[in-house]
């Protein structure tokens, strides 16, 4: 028989707020365990919430950008759950009446896939246990960071959708500067729903739930493995429970971690200490006219109006702040196609070699922009400018004063060209003489050693013209 996998995705993610979600708490990653909570974000008797505009701001526009509808009156409830991580014993979160409902994502390859909802909620905190100690510490550092959860319907087919979908998700909240989507700070995390049914079947098989995936390998591995322990189940004429298992990445496989408990466990009411939120009409344009462009219709753009290849426009566009560094270079005037190729290379090449990302840069485009400029003025060569660029990268320094400070502007002064071409053509008689009986090889070996003379500070055109003539006069 074959079988088909559905999947179903509810992605957690982090918003990039300054502050937690009901107080002013900061939401700064890291920090000593206890030391970024207050007696709210701690679920103290008497303490009330005050919901962050932000957040709300936030999690509207990102429901925009995935074609939701935006619910104009939503409102908070309580989810209540008793569980170390959560001093106050329930979440506050929201079930009745989400911000968004009903959005769609395109993924490439005439593929959709629908949202069913997007809601904002609290985080809990983190248990950390010690196997040394034996013993779990409660960090409730977490607790209360803003949140918004991400529920698809069951479209998925595959890892691969599942995958593509993850990326467009996480490149459109970058964009939208919602999140930073630091999967490795649990910044965006996963929970995969997936059953099997043999093919073009219209019932759904049971299914389990995966927690808290945080890695796209994770993620795929996991449903391969899941999908295949579920197929043999069947096929052995045993069936699949409903129940909520854990990925073990060291050991491949995922384990039961307790039977699936329903909406009705969790006692869900209306928050009562939190008003409903209303959101005009004109504030919802407002969102709308300020979302900013996506990726997407960047690439489309840069091959357009700027005539760069696919791939370049996909790497630029891989990090928002790359994009918008490039932007501003061909705006500082330099050349579309000069500007890609110094941020694939060179820019791409430092920022991995520092192990950074594109935010974190120093360097800034004027800068970048004084460098090609210097080149396209023939004040440098390009050998040189990737000197200077590697020089001034970390501090963004002056490059004008670097190039001076070095004595690296390009020697293309005829007539001091002419006197080393002299110089190495009497010192390499040989070479001359092969080039003469034919030997194109033997002039680039005389280039080289008029560079090397120049310490490769000598524009190459001018010194091929001048050493052809030479070599022309003399063979006369
Ligand atoms: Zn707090």
């Amino acid at each position: 028989m074959t079988w088909e996998t559905v999947i179903g995705l509810e992605t957690h993610v982090e918003l990039a707020t300054k502050t937690k979600i009901f107080c002013s708490c900061t939401t700064e990653f890291g920090g000593a365990p206890n030391t970024h909570c207050c007696p709210v974000c701690m679920g103290m008797p008497g303490t009330l919430p005050v919901l962050n505009e932000k957040v709300v701001e936030l999690a509207a526009t990102a429901g925009l950008a995935l074609n939701c509808a935006i619910t104009p009156v939503s409102r908070f409830d309580r989810k209540n759950y008793f569980y170390p991580d959560l001093p106050k014993a329930y979440q506050i979160s929201q079930l009745y009446l989400p911000i968004a409902r009903d959005g769609a994502v395109d993924i490439g390859n005439g593929k959709t896939i629908r949202i069913h909802e997007l809601h904002m909620e609290e985080d809990a905190g983190k248990l950390v246990h010690d196997p040394w100690l034996d013993q779990t510490m409660a960090d409730y550092n977490r607790c209360g960071v803003p949140l918004i959860e991400i529920v698809t319907e069951p479209d998925f087919r595959s890892a691969e959708e599942v995958i593509a979908y993850l990326e467009k998700l996480k490149e459109t909240l970058q964009y939208l500067g919602v999140s930073d989507c630091k999967m490795q700070e649990g910044s965006l995390r996963c929970d995969v729903n997936l059953s099997v049914r043999p093919a073009g079947s219209a019932e759904f098989g049971t299914r389990t739930e995966m927690k808290n995936l945080n890695s796209f390998k994770a993620i795929s591995r996991a449903i391969v493995y899941e999908a295949r322990r579920q197929i043999e189940l069947l096929e052995e004429g045993k069936r699949v429970v409903q129940e909520t298992r854990r990925w073990d990445e060291n050991k491949d496989a995922t384990y039961a971690m307790r039977s699936k408990e329903n909406a009705q466990d969790y006692r869900y009411f209306p928050d009562p200490d939190l008003p409903p939120v209303e959101l005009s009409q004109e504030y919802l344009d407002h969102l709308k006219d300020s979302l900013p462009e996506l990726a997407e219709s960047k690439r489309a753009r840069y091959q357009t109006d700027w005539g760069l290849p696919t791939y370049d426009a996909q790497m630029i566009t891989s990090q928002k702040a790359l994009a918008d560094f490039f932007e501003a270079l061909v705006d500082l005037g330099a050349d579309p196609k000069q500007g890609a190729n110094w941020i694939m290379g060179e820019v791409l090449g430092q920022l991995s070699a520092h192990g950074m990302e594109a935010k974190d840069m120093a360097l800034t485009p004027p800068t970048l922009a004084r460098l090609i400029a210097l080149v396209k003025e023939g004040k440098v060569n390009r050998n040189t400018a990737v000197k200077v660029f590697e020089a001034v990268f970390e501090t963004d320094g002056d490059v004008d004063a670097y190039v001076k400070e070095h004595g690296l502007e390009q020697v293309s002064d005829a007539g001091l060209v002419q006197s080393v071409v002299d110089q190495v053509l009497a010192a390499n008689e040989k070479s001359v003489a092969d080039f003469k009986s034919g030997k194109e090889k033997a002039f680039g070996f005389l280039v080289g050693q008029v560079m090397r003379q120049l310490k490769g500070q000598a524009a190459p055109a001018v010194v091929n013209q001048v050493l052809r003539e030479r070599l022309e006069q003399t063979a006369e």
